[in-house]
């Protein structure tokens, strides 16, 4: 019996909003990330993750992608 198996990467966005793109040296809008790979077999993917969580930034005007520590940089706060 063949047995196919693999790997699919999957990509949802879990908030948007705004933040300061040191990319772009401008407020833009973002997506926060989280991409996570599973394993499929027969090419259907199964709930079972083959590797961690990735989460981060991404900026959508430029595309760049960023630490989840870039939503706390703030040019213009007083600290
Ligand atoms: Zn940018």
């Amino acid at each position: 019996m063949l047995i196919i198996f693999g790997e699919k990467e999957s990509v949802r966005t879990r908030d948007r909003g705004e933040f300061f793109c040191r990319s772009c040296n401008a407020w833009r809008p973002y997506a926060y990330q989280i991409r996570q790979c599973y394993f499929t077999l027969f090419f259907v993917r199964t709930p079972i993750p083959t590797s961690a969580a990735t989460e981060y930034v991404q900026c959508l005007g430029c595309g760049n992608h960023f630490d989840i520590a870039a939503l706390r940089y703030n040019p213009g706060a007083q600290r």
